[in-house]
């Protein structure tokens, strides 16, 4: 089921959420910030190991303090205006999210408006690449959570779903 909800990823109490990282995986700002904030410094010592990420992939860690079990870092495109493969790249962090997630049995899975922050991706379309990927994989998990920071992000979601025709 995709639920869509209203509030700080990093509370949530899932099998895994998804970080919006960027290539170096060591942290940033936005919601990359807050959960390294979060997890605590075995995070950044652990994602060392991982020695970076591709636009378009991802890589998971052990949630270390946070009350989810892991976290998928997919690292989302930079906007440019939407000609240089973003909506393909952002496409591919929600798919390659989702098979690491299965590949790890996780049943429920939370979500941050990928690349919609400092990366500058427009919020209605991403929530639609988002909603589009999410309700392949709907049957294989049991939840599938769009965690949206504000209340206009939120909207944004429950309108894409509702244009989608979802139930
Ligand atoms: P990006 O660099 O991929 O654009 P950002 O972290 O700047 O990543 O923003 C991605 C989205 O995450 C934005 O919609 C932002 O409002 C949201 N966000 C920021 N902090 C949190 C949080 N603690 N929980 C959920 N979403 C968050």
């Amino acid at each position: 089921m995709i639920e869509v909800i209203q509030g700080d990823i990093t509370r949530l109490a899932v099998d895994a959420i998804v970080n919006a990282a960027n290539r170096s995986l060591l942290g940033g700002g936005g919601v990359d910030g807050a959960i390294h904030r979060a997890a605590g410094p075995e995070l950044l010592e652990f994602n060392r190991g991982l020695a970076g990420c591709s636009t378009g992939e991802a890589r998971i860690s052990p949630g270390f303090k946070l009350l989810t079990q892991w976290i998928i870092h997919t690292v989302g495109p930079v906007w440019y205006g939407g000609q240089k493969g973003e909506s393909g790249l952002l496409e591919s962090c929600y798919r390659n999210s989702f098979e690491l997630a299965l590949r790890h049995g996780v049943r429920n899975i939370a979500f941050p408006g990928i690349s919609t922050g400092v990366y500058g991706y427009p919020k209605q379309a991403a929530a639609q690449i988002a909603l589009s990927v999410m309700r392949t994989y709907d049957t294989q998990f049991q939840r599938i959570i769009a965690c949206c920071f504000s209340e206009e992000d939120r909207r944004i979601y429950v309108d894409g779903l509702a244009a989608q025709g979802y139930e």
